[in-house]
């Protein structure tokens, strides 16, 4: 075997994960190929982008796997930036969670970890925050990257420039596994041929549509519509939390609105007059003064869930098959780590103990299939 083809990777989808990975292994010399059926229909272009470790309430090894992968973003974001000449949007902005009562602050499983906020504390630190919320917790550490308008970008162009290949509107239509080893995968391509791809290592990042390849992986879609306004520039410096509304600043003033959780919608496409009302509602219950202000595009996407609610990453029952899927809502979150943990796990070297764990605890086989 030739030293090309021993260190060649075929990535199977070009959503965020899929570019995430594709980077880690390009700059550390793998050729890389990338089938991408659809990257318009990316969850990493429908993201709110919150990097949100605390704000979320993660609990136990999936709190552990967000803080260790919001300690690598700064310098991994500072590498794409370098590569793409591009700037990514990170900011750690923090975020703020409120609370009408008291009891469901002290709660709160990330508790420990923000910083405790009154009524008046709180409306200084979110000018215009409707008063029928009492409290909060502020986490300083969280913050957020503009996915959807750079770092999607960024990291396709810092990807191009170390040689990634892109094929786009390919779609894998099934895996060649000859004697439990991958050797290939059947695509059907933009002009609607037929072809047969050989590789000897594979990466599945399909996101939401990872189990309609690979019919093993208990992944499923649940939608979330969003939608932005434009509010004045630095009128909302932190991201405000809410139990079902998150408004997301970014540096122009835009506000970025999320999201609704339809877990019976399936591949369902489009927003909906109910999901719209929802944000709208969502707005008012945060931020009153903010339902006057425009409102600028409204967008969808499917997030890929698992029936824990945790990722599926590591080996897969097929030899030199990996798996990188169902990161769910925390896939921009998590993917500096997941890129990180997947490039280790495939050249087999330098896996801490910590990442041990990590690859035990997300392993395909937890699920009885
Ligand atoms: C409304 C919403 C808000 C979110 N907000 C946040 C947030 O604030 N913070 C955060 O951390 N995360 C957030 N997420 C989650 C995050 O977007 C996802 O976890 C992440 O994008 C998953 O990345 P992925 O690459 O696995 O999937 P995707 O980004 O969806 O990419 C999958 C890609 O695989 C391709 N594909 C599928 N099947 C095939 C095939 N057969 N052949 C080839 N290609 C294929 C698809 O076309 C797609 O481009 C949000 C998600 C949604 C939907």
């Amino acid at each position: 075997m030739t030293q090309e083809t021993k260190n060649s990777i075929l990535i199977i989808g070009g959503g965020l994960i899929g570019l995430s990975i594709a980077y880690e292994f390009a700059r550390n010399n793998f050729k890389v190929l990338v089938l991408s059926k659809n990257r318009g229909e990316s969850a990493g272009f429908v993201a709110a982008g919150m990097l949100a470790a605390h704000a979320e309430g993660l609990e136990n090894e999936l709190l552990k796997f967000g803080q260790a992968s919001q300690s690598l973003i700064p310098k991994w974001i500072k590498s794409i930036e370098k590569d793409s000449d591009m700037k990514c949007g990170l900011k750690k902005c923090g975020i703020v969670v409120p609370f009408t009562n008291k009891h469901e602050l002290e709660e709160f499983p990330t508790y420990k970890y923000g910083s405790y906020l009154n009524q008046k504390d709180l409306q200084t630190e979110i000018n215009g925050i409707n008063s029928i919320w009492k409290y909060g917790l502020l986490f300083e550490q969280d913050g957020q990257i503009d996915n959807r308008r750079r770092l999607m970008r960024a990291l396709e162009r810092a990807c191009s420039l170390h040689g990634v290949k892109f094929q786009e509107g390919s779609e894998v239509k099934d895996l060649k596994i000859e004697e439990n080893k991958i050797i290939g995968a059947t695509v059907l391509n933009a002009t609607g041929e037929l072809k047969k791809i050989t590789c000897d290592k594979a990466i599945l990042c399909s996101g939401a549509w990872s189990k309609k390849i690979f019919n093993k992986i208990p992944v499923f879609p649940i939608k979330g519509q969003m939608l932005s306004i434009q509010g004045p520039t630095n009128f909302l410096k932190r991201i405000i939390f809410g139990p079902k509304t998150y408004l997301v600043p970014r540096d122009d003033g835009l506000i970025v609105v999320g999201a609704t959780v339809e877990k019976d919608s399936k591949f369902q496409k489009g927003n909906t007059p109910y999901g719209i009302k929802q944000l709208q509602e969502g707005i008012r219950s945060l931020l009153p003064e903010a339902t006057n202000w425009p409102q600028m595009e409204h967008w969808w996407g499917f997030r890929p869930c698992t029936p824990d609610l945790k990722p599926i990453l590591g080996e897969s029952k097929i030899e030199n098959l990996f798996l990188a899927t169902g990161h769910y809502r925390n896939g921009v979150l998590f993917s500096a780590i997941t890129s990180d943990l997947l490039l280790k796990l495939v050249q087999k070297k330098d896996l801490k103990e910590i990442e041990i764990m990590f690859l035990k605890k997300f392993c395909l086989d937890r699920f009885e299939l």
